[in-house]
């Protein structure tokens, strides 16, 4: 089996708190949550989970007044540092799902192709009224990324050998994570399914949730295929972490 690279790179914070992210346990500790998107090689292919966000200003007096952003945490320049990787390099971009933090920089990725579960991508452009502000249409519709470079998928999709999507919904309707079978052992990138590790290894969900069941669904098939996890915005990983990721309980 093809073993991948993995890279996580922190393009930005969020400042919260612990209730913020696990489910109003009444615990206020503040904590800074990094947001992080993920390079992914198998040797051949330049893959991109997430993009994070642009234009923070934007982000600021819209979706995430709490968003901040240093100018080398942006995403182009995180990349080129980080990675050495050109934009049109990437061939390939996974969304986990379409929330602004997860999205923001696609349209800059000319060449690569963009998944995403078909019903997200509907639900994103008919969210229920809770979630509506986080979908931040300037970032993903047809208007930012031309249509053709979407790829969308249905459920478990196996996109490359060693890579693939599952379907994880609950934190949105339409949320995917990525298992990447990795020298250390099959690794999800959770995106928000799993926001902290917190949440899958106290078995409590974040407080962003479309639908509470689903999400406890998406923890066991989560547990029932991989080993480590990287959460969209686990605090524990050191930016520029290639392995050592949180152990699944
Ligand atoms: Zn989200």
């Amino acid at each position: 089996m093809v073993k991948w690279k993995v890279k996580a790179i922190q393009v930005g914070t969020i400042n919260s708190n612990m209730s913020g992210v696990l489910h109003y346990i009444g615990e206020y500790r503040p904590v800074v949550l990094p947001i992080w998107i993920v390079a992914a090689t198998d040797g051949k292919n330049k893959v991109l989970i997430d993009t994070g966000i642009d234009d923070l200003a934007s982000v600021v007096a819209g979706p995430e007044p709490n968003c901040r952003q240093e100018k080398e945490e942006e995403t182009l320049t995180a990349l080129k540092k980080m990675m050495g990787w050109e934009p049109e390099e990437v061939n390939f971009i996974i969304n986990t799902h379409l929330h602004f933090d997860h999205c923001g920089c696609n349209k800059y990725f000319k060449n690569a192709r963009i998944c995403v579960q078909k019903k997200e991508w509907e639900s994103a452009h008919h969210p229920i009224s809770s979630t509506a502000f986080l979908y931040y249409r300037p970032f993903f519709d047809k208007n930012a990324v031309p249509y053709f470079q979407w790829q969308f998928v249905e459920g478990e999709t196996e996109l490359m050998p060693g890579l693939a999507v599952i379907p994880t919904p609950g934190h949105t309707e339409g949320h995917q994570s990525v298992l990447i079978n990795t020298e250390e052992g099959v690794l999800c990138v959770a995106g928000d399914i799993v926001t902290i590790a917190d949440n899958i290894n106290r078995n409590i969900e974040a407080n962003i949730v479309v639908d509470a069941a689903k999400v406890y669904e998406s923890f066991v098939r989560i547990r029932d295929r991989a080993r480590l996890i990287l959460p969209g915005h686990e605090f524990s990983v050191k930016n520029g972490a290639e392995s050592g990721f949180p152990l699944i309980d």
